[in-house]
């Protein structure tokens, strides 16, 4: 049986680092490099390697992200596995997520430990993710599964996964789902199958919003005693500080600080202003709490409920429903669909 071909998209991060004069790291490692370290995979699959940028995530942008769903959709291959900087896998890899609708799998992988450590994960990562590329349940279910991020041997789907630690080995989680399967010995093990419909029509609302211009959005966390003076200088500024939309990460099940609530409705009344839950992840109430900055009177305002989505990835969908031009109330339709 021929093997898979699988194409390796390098983005750069920890995982393609290598020390500088002064023994700091710096990006410098291609895709060319990310494979020589690891010569099994030449007996699992035709693997083609392509440098795409050398940047740490932390930098990327959300045009470089739709570039490459451009580039993913455009190649031929068995599978696409794409190598990048930790820091915010769990963004953009929901963002190839919204953009691909593929029935290959698409895989993203990074490393929490350089390659000048002693115990680097870099390449035992990318192993891990050719092996599952490979795997025939996941070649089977591609479509069903979804973007997915592969980590210290655990299989996450991208839209749900989270980076829950700074440094550590096990940086990587789905608190809300858990993991689609785990690699154990030389066997994949099924374990889930994720509910995506929200996703789906998400995507069928979205299209093509890879063509639109950057819609910057901001990210405000709410914390005790919150006074909102941000908002009030973004309403303030004619343009708005040139911010498009806004995520307020709120409180428990969709609360804010009752001395900012007047402030976060005249926002919504100003751009598309989607609440999301600080905690981590929702579901969020609907129709408990009474009073000015509760769920109840914020959603009767006109604040859209970010469902079970956390801040970050509510903040990528808000972001690329503004870029495929779409009007509030369909953001709100987009957004209910997550719970
Ligand atoms: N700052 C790095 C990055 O995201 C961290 C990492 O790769 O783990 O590119």
């Amino acid at each position: 049986m021929s093997k898979p071909r699988l194409h390796i998209l390098a983005l750069g991060g920890t995982i393609a680092t290598r020390p500088d004069a002064s023994g700091a790291m710096q990006m410098g490692l291609g895709a060319d490099d990310l494979v020589a370290a690891v010569p099994l995979l030449g007996r699992l699959a035709e693997v083609e390697a392509e440098t795409v940028s050398r940047v740490g995530s932390h930098s990327l942008s959300f045009d470089q992200i739709h570039a490459l769903a451009a580039k993913i959709r455009s190649l031929k291959a068995d599978g696409i596995l794409v190598t990048q900087g930790t820091d915010t896998l769990e963004e953009t890899g929901f963002l190839l997520d919204l953009m691909l609708d593929l029935d290959i799998p698409v895989i993203v992988t990074a490393a929490m430990r350089n390659p000048a450590l002693t115990s680097p994960d870099g390449p035992g990562n990318l192993l891990a993710a050719v092996r599952v590329a490979c795997d025939p349940w996941v070649r089977a279910h591609a479509k069903a599964l979804g973007v997915m991020a592969v980590m210290l041997d655990e299989v996450y789907a991208a839209a749900d996964v989270l980076k829950v630690h700074p440094t550590r080995l096990d940086a990587f989680a789905s608190p809300q789902t858990g993991p689609l399967a785990a690699l154990v010995e030389d066997r994949i093990v099924p374990m889930s199958l994720p509910v995506r419909d929200a996703i789906e029509a998400a995507r069928t609302r979205i299209g093509k919003a890879s063509g639109g211009a950057a819609q910057p959005v901001a990210l405000l966390w709410m914390g005790l005693d919150e006074p909102g003076r941000l908002i009030e200088a973004m309403l303030a500024a004619s343009d708005r500080l040139g911010y498009r939309g806004a995520v307020l990460a709120a409180m428990g099940g969709g609360h804010i600080p009752e001395r900012m609530a007047d402030s976060a409705v005249r926002l919504a009344a100003a751009m598309p202003t989607v609440v999301s839950p600080r905690a981590g992840g929702g579901p969020m109430l609907r129709q408990t709490y009474a009073g000015p900055s509760s769920e109840i009177a914020l959603r009767k305002a006109g604040l859209i409920w970010g469902g079970r989505l956390n801040p970050l990835k509510a903040r990528v969908l808000l972001e690329t429903c503004l870029r495929a031009g779409l009007a509030r109330d369909t953001i709100a339709e987009v957004f209910d669909a997550f719970g």
